[in-house]
């Protein structure tokens, strides 16, 4: 049976390789994926904690510089208080607070009006005895309070925050106060402070008052400036200490932690860019991949294994379908590794169908070859016998023998009873020969044997006691049946046509019946 080319049909061990390196593929991408956001995230959390923690700890100094710094112009005012008159002591007074310690840019004392009475450094002592109007000192002289003033524009063109310290005689009567100045745009100690801390990371630090305005900032040219269009910086009066993810008003997205100085109503805001955050990310995620890709590998050559192992039953089976007609079909099912269910089903289920097919093609085979009424090989089954021994080029014997006066037998007893003559002909045939001789119902009532290997004589002896027995054996109702042979041999050596032979045997069978039948006669 031919079986169809199916051109592009898939085959099992391919839909499952598929299947796998499919499964395969969306589980690395999945783990890859989730992979990268846990590491993002990671990443994004860590510099959020970082940057808070950073803004909270120079909130703290920052806290405790403004505390210090006021503290000494708390004992600056007990001073002052006691030497307004003397304006020599008042300047050698400034002079030491200013070179006390770094805190201050400059350090001054004003009356109660407003009028300035000493200041320090030496180039400012032009305006010593001047009122001043700017906003800072009106907010000192209106609030008379310890207190750090809101950033503006000083009388000696600086943009400064003025810390202020109130000056009260024994009699709590506001004499003026001692206030020592930041000047923002300088070198000062705030951004001393906070400007020798930064990262290489991108990361940087911003310090605004409660109006916004930025006090501190690493680009200098934007001190001073108000800054807007930043959600953290809007909220930041109200806020403590947290973290956020926000974009800054450069249209930047931001991971920043902020803290406030509550003394000065300041808001402190560490911050890096998420881009800069997240740049070691490819990194990560390479390493990840690499350090996967050889047990992917690992796992997909196991993988391709399974699928092989898998489907190299059902392949066989498959096989073993497609050539259920040829010989050795059943040994090759019969050796498939039927290793689970489903195969081992099929495989039974194959060879019991292989079985029933062989079986019936056997039967079929042996019904075309046998004689229905003796159970003799006819006349096909003879020339199949005679091509194979020719082939073989075997030689052998041929008897040929028919029954004499048959036609009485039929006349007499009917047709049924001859029937039963040739069945009984038949049983004796098989008891006269040896096992591999070939018998064969030719005709009629005309028989043929063949005995492979068998000399003439052999042959003939075959024949005569055959020829005997029949005589011999009465049939009932018939009595008596006698037969006649002819016997002749082919020579396999020598060539010729073994249907020559078959000739001879018939014109010696001839030659019995003339010369009296119930005899045998040899070519
Ligand atoms: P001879 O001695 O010359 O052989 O005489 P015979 O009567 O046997 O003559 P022949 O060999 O020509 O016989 C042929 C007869 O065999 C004709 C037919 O009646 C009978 N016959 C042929 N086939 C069958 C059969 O299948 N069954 C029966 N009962 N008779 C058959
Ligand atoms: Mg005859
Ligand atoms: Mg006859």
């Amino acid at each position: 049976m031919p079986h169809a080319k199916h051109g592009l049909r898939l085959d099992l061990r391919t839909l499952i390789l598929v299947l796998c390196a499919l499964t395969a593929l969306v589980m690395l991408c999945a783990s890859y994926f989730a992979s990268y956001r846990v590491q993002r995230q990671l990443l994004i959390d860590h510099s959020l904690e970082a940057n808070r923690v950073y803004a909270a700890k120079l909130a703290a100094i920052t806290e405790t510089f403004i505390g210090n710094a006021l503290q000494q112009l708390s004992f600056s005012a007990g001073v002052q208080g006691r030497q307004l008159a003397d304006a020599q002591a008042m300047q050698a007074e400034t002079d030491r607070v200013l070179g006390q310690s770094m805190a201050f840019n400059s350090t001054f004392v004003l009356d109660a009006d407003g009028v300035l009475l000493a200041i320090s450094p030496a180039p400012l002592r032009h305006l010593v005895g001047s009122r001043m109007q700017s906003p800072g000192v009106q907010e000192a002289l209106r609030e008379r309070r310890r207190l750090v003033s809101t950033p503006y524009v000083s009388a000696a063109d600086n943009l400064v925050v003025a810390l202020s310290q109130p000056i009260f005689d024994s009699s709590g009567r506001y004499l003026g106060y001692v206030g020592g100045s930041l000047y923002l745009r300088e070198r000062n100690i705030l951004n001393s402070l906070l400007g020798e801390h930064f990262y290489k990371d991108g990361s940087y630090l911003y310090v605004v008052d409660r109006n916004r305005r930025l006090l501190y900032h690493p680009d200098s040219q934007r001190v001073g400036t108000v800054v807007t269009g930043n959600t953290l910086v809007d909220q930041l009066a109200t806020l403590d200490s947290g973290t956020r993810q926000l974009i800054n008003s450069q249209g930047v997205e931001m991971l920043a932690g902020f803290a406030t100085v509550p003394s000065a109503g300041w808001g402190v805001v560490a911050q890096q860019p998420l881009a800069q955050t997240v740049t070691p990310l490819s990194h990560l995620v390479l390493n990840v991949v690499g350090t996967s890709a050889p047990l992917a590998l690992v796992g997909c050559l196991l993988l391709w294994w399974l699928a092989m192992t898998i489907a190299r039953p059902l392949w066989q089976l498959a096989a073993g379908a497609r050539s259920m007609d040829h010989a050795g079909t059943a040994e090759r099912l019969h050796r498939v590794r039927a290793w689970y269910f489903e195969a081992a089903e099929l495989k039974r289920a194959l060879l019991f169908g292989l079985n029933l097919l062989q079986e019936r093609i056997g039967r079929l085979n042996r019904d075309a070859q046998t004689d229905p009424l003796t159970g003799l090989g006819n006349r096909r089954s003879m020339e199949l016998s005679l091509s194979l021994l020719e082939a073989e080029r075997r030689a052998f014997a041929a008897i040929a023998l028919d029954i004499d006066h048959f036609k009485r037998v039929n006349d007499n007893h009917g047709h049924d009873v001859g029937d039963q003559v040739l069945r009984k002909l038949a049983e004796l045939m098989r008891r006269c020969c040896r096992e591999g001789d070939l018998l064969c119902r030719t005709g009629g009532e005309e028989f043929l044997m063949l005995l492979p290997g068998a000399s003439l004589e052999a042959a003939a002896a075959v024949a005569e006691r055959l020829r005997v027995t029949v005589q011999d054996t009465p049939v009932e109702p018939v009595g008596g049946v006698t037969i006649s042979l002819g016997v002749a041999r082919w020579d396999g050596e020598a060539g010729g046509e073994p249907a020559q032979v078959l000739g001879e045997a018939d014109r010696a069978l001839y030659r019995a019946k003339q010369e009296g039948r119930n005899r045998l006669v040899v070519a």
